[in-house]
């Protein structure tokens, strides 16, 4: 792939966009867009050079993605993705993500990458383009076939990239496209990877979970952006990472976490000494209780690596256990198919971790949850017993196949599938239709309201009147009818709590499900 030195279409060879082509932008996208079209080729004017950025299609709190359209030598035109990253990135981390994309991407349903573009604090890494459709919008038309290759493809991306000991750390749909006609797909989005120990990334070798996509301190920001060209070198990269002061995280979430743990659910690492504190030498006797006192909660926060979404996010993840390896990207692998299967997205969502360890129970069960947290060295307390859920009755009853357990009046059908929803606990009588995405509390507060998602809001559920025969052809036709047990199986061992004894992405990919592929 070559691109001609000039871009001469639509754009003038001192890299300003010629009139004409403003104006026809004008007409396409949104003013704000515009704005931020502009300010890209000012922030990076090489990129006038090549591109001509048509309009903006990912934004995020870390980066914002534009589709790009560049004439190639040969006289095609041809679209990439341009990922400007947030001026705040720390340049080792930025360094990383690329070179996982140059060196396990571009094949194996993994995104390479073709350039990338620096000015000052400024990083745009371009990709070749990959139309695709968000999960959401066609979760409630996917056969169960196109749920099963999709689970494959993502799990070949997967054995992939833990074969470079990279585990992405951020599985979920957003970050593996998918094109449905085409049957295409890629992991994207290695912003918040990490190495495995024995990792063949040069750069995820430096220790990065301090510099995790966190704005750093504005000090000695130029003399570290100066050395920083797609090419830095390792070595660069290391002693850049020694310049920096580690930052000291102020995570909301692990500050929301000191009074969440006052809740049903308490979390707290078995090799710290819960009997006394050091400092003040007191004794503590909430040891194993559902309370956490007052010295517990002075103590200093272990520091684990926390990074990616709490609903996709493996039980090892949440309870902050220190060594975190390629299992948690295959229990994020778990949340999809659970999603896919019930025809729920987000199947979790949670805005804390312990909301998310408890939602994560009330599938999983309490007892098995506890348990295998105890095997990594995490004493969890639930002040309520949660039984373990059958994944295939779970699974029908989302998708209006099976009258969900006490529920005779409004049974789910068709209408409710790609609504926001929370299943239910068996002794949870509900008042609410699982379309508001509530889940009636507990007295305890396990099982918190699950709150109704903003993204939904323009699919066209909300007809309860839709007839069930209908949804129940439809649905057959579909093949919801026949899903068999291995699909439920290998469901069951993507969300194998214990993450020693969870299933690799290369065994998943050996799982009878995928016998014929
Ligand atoms: P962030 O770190 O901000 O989440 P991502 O790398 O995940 O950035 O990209 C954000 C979004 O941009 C993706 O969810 C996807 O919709 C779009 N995107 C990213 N890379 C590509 C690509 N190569 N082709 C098409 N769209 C892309
Ligand atoms: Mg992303
Ligand atoms: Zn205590």
């Amino acid at each position: 792939m070559e691109l001609s030195p000039v871009c001469t279409e639509g754009l003038s060879t001192d890299g300003c966009i010629i009139k004409s082509d403003r104006a026809q932008r004008k007409s396409k996208v949104p003013r704000d867009v515009e704005v931020d079209i502009e300010f890209l080729y000012k922030a990076v004017p090489q990129l006038a050079k090549v591109f001509r950025i048509v309009d903006k299609i990912g934004e995020g709190t870390f980066s914002s993605v534009y589709l790009g359209e560049a004439q190639m030598r040969d006289g095609r035109k041809e679209r990439f993705a341009l990922k400007h990253l947030i001026p705040t990135s720390h340049p080792t981390r930025i360094a990383a993500e690329l070179q996982c994309l140059t060196v396990a991407g571009g094949k194996e349903n993994v995104m390479g990458a073709s350039y990338c573009f620096r000015k000052e604090d400024h990083v745009v890494i371009v990709m070749p383009y990959m139309e695709h459709q968000a999960i959401v919008d066609i979760i409630s038309s996917l056969t169960f076939e196109e749920v099963r290759l999709y689970i494959y493809h993502l799990l070949k991306s997967l054995k992939h990239i833990h074969q470079f000991g990279i585990i992405h750390r951020d599985i979920k749909p957003n970050n593996f496209l998918y094109n449905r006609n085409s049957k295409m797909y890629a992991l994207v989005d290695f912003g918040l990877a990490q190495g495995t120990a024995d990792t063949q990334i040069e750069l995820l070798k430096v220790d990065l979970t301090r510099l995790s996509k966190v704005p750093r301190p504005v000090f000695g920001e130029k003399n570290l952006n100066s050395c920083l060209p797609a090419s830095s070198s390792t070595k660069q990269a290391a002693i850049m990472t020694e310049l920096v002061k580690p930052i000291k995280t102020e995570d909301p979430a692990s500050r929301r976490y000191s009074s969440a743990i006052r809740g049903p659910l308490a979390v707290r690492s078995q090799t710290q000494k819960p009997q006394r504190t050091l400092q003040q030498g007191l004794t503590c006797n909430c040891y194993l209780t559902d309370r956490v006192c007052n010295i517990c909660l002075s103590r200093k926060q272990q520091v684990a690596a926390r990074a990616g979404t709490p609903g996709f996010r493996a039980p090892e993840v949440l309870t902050k256990c220190p060594n975190q390896g390629t299992a948690i990207d295959v229990w994020s692998a778990g949340v999809i198919l659970l999603s896919l299967l019930s025809g729920r997205y987000p199947f979790f969502k949670a805005s804390d971790d312990l909301i998310a360890l408890t939602q994560i129970m009330t599938i999983r069960g309490s007892r098995e949850t506890v348990q295998a947290a105890k095997s990594f060295g995490k004493a969890v307390v639930c002040s309520k017993d949660l039984p373990r859920q059958d994944l295939r009755t779970l699974c029908e009853t989302l998708r209006g196949r099976r009258p969900s357990p006490g529920d005779e009046v409004t049974p789910l059908n068709g209408a409710s599938k790609d609504a926001a929803h929370h299943p239910k606990t068996p002794d949870d009588t509900p008042t609410h239709r699982p379309t508001e995405g509530t889940l009636k509390q507990h007295e305890s507060g396990v099982g918190q309201t699950l709150p109704n998602h903003p993204e939904h809001s323009g699919s066209k559920d909300a007809s309860p009147l839709l007839d069930k025969q209908t949804s129940e052809v439809e649905s057959s036709e579909r093949g919801w009818d026949r899903v068999p047990d291995e699909a439920y199986n290998l469901l069951d061992r993507l969300m194998d709590l214990n993450p020693t004894t969870r299933i690799t992405a290369a065994q998943a990919l050996q799982h009878p499900l995928f016998k014929d592929l």
